[in-house]
């Protein structure tokens, strides 16, 4: 049986692939471990700017017009 060993698919900023090893070679998802970690922090982020929207110039409170 071979184990095929799978690389992660993620580039950093200087376009250069990441040398870390998929944590699943199955998963639709090839990312090693420390950017799993990573995704990870960005989904928190993610959620909680979803909770608390920060957007300037965003949708204000509507006007009811009549
Ligand atoms: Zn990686």
């Amino acid at each position: 049986m071979s184990e095929r060993i799978v690389r992660c698919r993620v580039h950093n900023r200087l376009n250069d692939p990441c040398s870390g090893e998929a944590v699943d070679p199955d998963a639709e998802l090839l990312i090693c471990t420390r950017h799993l970690a990573e995704a990870q922090r960005l989904i928190a982020e993610a959620m909680g700017r979803a909770v608390t929207p920060a957007s300037p110039g965003g949708r204000e409170a509507r006007r009811s017009h009549g």
